[in-house]
């Protein structure tokens, strides 16, 4: 099935109950029993399940070909019931540029439960297996990764983690399931902060996970049951909405980034661009083998942070905020805001430079984008 296709028609479409082409909101806590344990459809109670959110997990399961989706409150619940596979004393080999709020879950809440992680370079990708010890239990991806859309090769690492017995995870918010699809390359668990591309329109919070492993499948669903992150109704029903239209709202993102690429490359102001779309980019055919399209996130570095400042401040079009993902564009400096807690020294390591710039573009019509920005780079010469 075409991928639009399946947007529209994936997972529970007209309410089975009613026959509503739209899924309804079921605002509801708890579901009349005819009997002591007799549910007319299965629901019981909405930290359970609710015909909702249930609806948004059956879409996540068919768009990122699995069997089992799972729906939380945000991407960072998600990604702690992900964690919470683990037992007091494993290890997890997890890429050193991960998100921001997923090294301080792990480095400052899951380090007390006795669970330890290690930030590696996972770009090489055959230099990781010399860091698998016999307590590791998880190799856990981004990719392309933030803000210097590093890549990591998606097949080999699920090579590795089935050699070795460890459970495999991609975090593929930036690529969203219309360009990427980490569990048919072998990946046992796919998971999405649902805010950025999935809801797209910087309106809701949400995160989901999605596999083929029943196993699997049903640890995560008694972890989210027993934990009680999930996603409400109302939130679920607007990620639905917002996910219907993700196709074209990615087409739409790309046409723009690559066009916004192909300016940034030949500005004089410009030292330097940063996505997996290039050719010089250090994993661009890895990411053309594994992925079908490209994200709309893209840095680019200036000669500092005062000119930095000066391009955002010309702006008209881009819009200065963090988060990524939604039809506005945005514009950030990761050395002022995402990344402003990391000493420099290690920010520099990692190649995050004062002068870099963050784009999330937005499905605003392509000529606008580039002559904005081509004004507000101009001002620099
Ligand atoms: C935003 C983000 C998260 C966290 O998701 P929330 O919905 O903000 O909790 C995790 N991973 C990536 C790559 C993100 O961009």
């Amino acid at each position: 099935m075409n991928k639009k296709t399946q947007l529209i028609h994936g997972g529970m479409t007209t309410d089975p109950y009613t026959g509503a082409v739209t899924t309804p909101i079921y605002q509801t806590s708890t579901y009349l029993q005819d009997g002591i344990g007799d549910m007319r459809q299965g629901y019981e109670y909405s930290r359970s399940a609710n015909p909702t959110r249930s609806a948004l997990e059956g879409l996540i399961a068919d768009l990122e070909q699995g069997t089992h989706g799972f729906a939380f409150g945000s991407g960072m619940a998600a990604i702690s019931a992900v964690m919470m596979l683990l037992d007091k004393g494993d290890h997890l080999l997890i890429n050193s540029d991960v998100y921001g709020g997923t090294y301080r879950a792990l480095t400052k809440v899951f380090n007390r439960f006795g669970i330890e992680a290690d930030f590696i370079d996972t770009t090489h990708i055959d230099t990781v297996e010399q860091y698998i010890k016999p307590e590791t239990k998880m190799l856990y991806i981004e990719t392309p990764s933030n803000p210097l859309l590093r890549v990591t090769d998606i097949k080999k690492s699920a090579e590795i983690a089935q050699k070795h017995n460890l459970i495999s995870v991609v975090d593929n918010t930036f690529m969203t399931p219309y360009f990427q699809n980490p569990l048919a390359l072998g990946i046992d668990l796919v998971l999405h902060s649902a805010t950025k591309y999935l809801g797209g329109h910087s309106d809701v919070v949400a995160g989901l996970v999605a596999t083929k492993d029943v196993d699997l499948a049903e640890r995560i669903g008694f972890i989210q049951n027993s934990t009680g992150g999930v996603l409400g109704p109302q939130d679920s029903y607007l990620l639905i909405r917002g996910m219907k239209t993700l196709g074209l709202r990615m087409d739409q993102v790309q046409r723009n980034t690559l066009a916004i690429i192909d300016m940034l490359q030949q500005h004089q102001a410009v030292k330097q661009v940063f996505h997996p779309s290039m050719s010089e980019h250090l994993n661009h055919d890895i990411h053309q083998a594994q992925a079908e399209g490209h994200t709309g996130v893209v840095a680019f570095e200036v000669a500092d942070i005062e000119s930095a400042k000066q391009v955002i401040s010309k702006l008209q079009y881009f819009t200065l905020a963090e988060s990524l993902g939604a039809v506005e564009s945005l514009v950030s400096v990761p050395a002022l805001m995402t990344h402003a807690s990391i000493p420099k020294d290690i920010r520099q390591k990692e190649g995050i430079a004062d002068g870099l710039i963050r784009l999330s573009v937005g499905i605003e019509g392509t000529e606008d984008l580039v002559a904005d920005l081509t004004q507000a780079l101009d001002t620099l010469n």
